[in-house]
């Protein structure tokens, strides 16, 4: 197979492994950029060569929110056969949204799993911590 259309056939691969709904972007040096998940779960960056696959994560500072994936594995695409690939790469993306589903939170108040930026303190939502506002005012 040629590696433009093993390269069209990764971007499809990529769509159909991670969580829905999958967001795709391009980065200024050309690399395309999955997101997967709502809230995000998994992010995997796939350029000529490379796909490297990232724990969706992020933090609060005093700019604002701030995105900061962490990375989990690199796969040289282009060295290994397409089976070798996929299953590496679908390893990597499970393996990712693991870590990052761990460190979901259930909120005290309301029960639901949230993921740890959209946390208000330790144990209550942004959505239950409003409310309890609304009641106080
Ligand atoms: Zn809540």
């Amino acid at each position: 197979m040629e590696v433009s259309e093993r390269f069209e056939q990764l971007i499809a691969f990529l769509g159909s492994q991670l969580p829905a709904p999958v967001e795709q972007q391009t980065s200024d040096d050309g690399a395309i950029i999955f997101i997967g998940g709502a809230p995000a779960e998994v992010v995997v960056q796939l350029d000529e060569s490379n796909v490297i696959v990232f724990e969706y994560s992020g933090a609060w500072e005093t700019d604002g929110f701030v995105v900061k994936p962490r990375r989990v594995g690199l796969v040289k695409w282009r060295r290994l056969s397409e089976t070798a690939v996929m299953n590496a790469v679908s390893t990597l993306i499970k393996g990712a949204r693991e870590m990052r589903l761990a460190r979901y939170r259930s909120c005290s108040c309301c029960g639901e799993k949230n993921a740890p930026e959209l946390l208000f303190s330790d144990d209550v939502c942004h959505r239950c911590a409003d409310e309890q506002r609304d009641i106080v005012h």
